[in-house]
């Protein structure tokens, strides 16, 4: 191997003993008979102390190395207060692995901030920064959590078809594909599938999932390529005992979230651990609180953007982060969703400080009410044949919901655009990189 530790694995014990340290160069500082070049490998940093007259050869070679370039380097560790790890490393021998090209089109450490379409298009440096890194090392924890909830919950992890024949929930924004002779699309989510699996006997699965939504829009809360987690569960009795899986698992990743103190202590952020469980609200009380805010919101519809955020300050003076909106209309939840007498649906939204984070619901589990909430939604039942068939031959009450990743991360770590958690965003123009 080119390394035997990592900077942050070098204790005292090996101070006065050989070691072999690799990383990219941060930076060099050379003051003429000595310098200094900062390292920087997975865990953080080390200083690596060049002496022109003890190892001349290997002074030049360091002094002159482009930042970013990627080293191996054998060498004496030394203890040293004055250095931020408490030891420096004289190196001895080097090779180096890569020589970066000059100049860097990002500054990995430069205290000016480049702008985000500058970082996008030079992510892979972007992601050598430590508060980017950060993110993806949270994202990784809280995913870990859900694995471990849901699973204790036993919950089965799935893979569903993500190339699909038609329309998950009857949307026009979906992505063509030619499949050979056939048209297909990319899934918008893993529903209709998930869906039939409750109906072979393997209850209750998770998928985390891609969707692909051909939105047109650029917002700061849509991707056109983003990632979920997916729940179906059957023999249920109405859609309170989802909204309590879907609430104790963002409880479960929050509180690890929270326990990522060296990633927060970077992007100098702290998490507060929500209370369980949130607080419910139903839609036809929200449409009520917004038009005394003189919202224009008319019963029926989902709510706008405006409203979501209008709603959110409304419930932040009662020092309230989360909570359900509950009871939505039939008419502004997909088709599949189980209505709850004429008018309301057992569909509802979790949503974080004014934002959605998940959607969803108790499903139609009768095919003969699903056919006529497919035609009442200007759906054609033949289009769905696959898919009823599961209702066909004993089908149980069930329900689910879906929970994107990233929209709980921007939430999680009040982060204003949600390019920022994902690694290469897809968006209205962005394919590249
Ligand atoms: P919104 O109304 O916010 O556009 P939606 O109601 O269309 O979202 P759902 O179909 O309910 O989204 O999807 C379930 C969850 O997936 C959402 O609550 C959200 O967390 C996430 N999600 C949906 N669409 C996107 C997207 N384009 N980009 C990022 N996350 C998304
Ligand atoms: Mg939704």
């Amino acid at each position: 191997m080119y390394r035997s530790h990592y900077s942050k694995e070098i204790s005292p014990q090996d101070y006065n003993s050989s070691v072999t340290v690799a990383g990219w160069v941060e930076d060099v500082r050379n003051l003429g008979s000595i310098a200094f070049l900062i390292l920087r490998d997975a865990q953080g940093t080390l200083q690596l102390t060049l002496l022109k007259k003890k190892t001349p050869e290997v002074f030049e070679q360091l002094v002159s190395l482009p930042r970013e370039s990627v080293l191996s380097v054998k060498g004496l560790c030394k203890e040293n207060e004055k250095v931020r790890n408490g030891y420096e490393v004289l190196p001895e021998t080097v090779t180096v692995l890569s020589t970066a090209e000059t100049p860097l089109p990002l500054g990995v450490v430069d205290r000016v901030e480049s702008d985000f379409d500058t970082r996008l298009d030079n992510r892979v440096l972007d992601l050598r920064k430590p508060e980017v890194q950060a993110i993806f090392r949270i994202r990784d924890a809280v995913l870990a959590a859900a694995d471990e909830y849901l699973r204790s919950q036993h919950f089965l992890e799935v893979h569903t078809p993500k190339i699909i024949a038609s329309s998950s929930e009857g949307g026009t924004d979906m992505f063509k594909l030619q499949y050979f002779e056939k048209q297909a699309f990319l899934a918008q989510s893993p529903q209709l599938y998930k869906q039939s699996l409750m109906a072979t006997g393997l209850d209750r699965v998770y998928e985390i999932a891609w969707y692909f939504r051909a939105e047109e829009h650029n917002t700061r809360r849509h991707l056109n390529e983003s990632t979920a987690i997916d729940v179906e569960m059957a023999f249920i009795k109405d859609e309170e005992e989802v909204m309590a899986i879907l609430e104790q698992l963002v409880h479960a990743m929050w509180t690890r979230a929270s326990e990522c103190s060296a990633e927060l202590a970077v992007l100098q952020k702290t998490i507060t651990v929500p209370h369980l469980p949130f607080t419910r609200i139903a839609y036809d009380n929200v449409v009520e609180k917004l038009q005394q805010q003189n919202s224009p919101i008319q019963w029926g519809v989902d709510l706008s953007t405006e409203d979501e955020r209008l709603l959110g300050d409304i419930m932040k003076e009662d020092g309230i982060d989360f909570y359900f909106i509950t009871k939505y209309p039939l008419a502004s939840k997909p088709f599949y969703t189980m209505p709850a007498g004429q008018k309301h649906s057992r569909g509802f939204d979790l949503e974080c400080k004014g934002v959605e984070i998940s959607s969803g619901s108790q499903r139609i589990h009768d095919v003969g009410l699903l056919t006529e909430r497919l035609k009442a939604c200007g759906l054609h039942p033949k289009d769905f044949e696959a898919y009823l068939k599961a209702f066909r031959y004993g089908m149980p009450p069930h329900g689910g919901f879906g929970f994107g990743i990233e929209r709980f991360l921007m939430e999680l770590l009040d982060l204003s655009n949600i390019r920022e958690c994902i690694l290469f965003p897809r968006d209205r123009t962005r394919l590249t990189p």
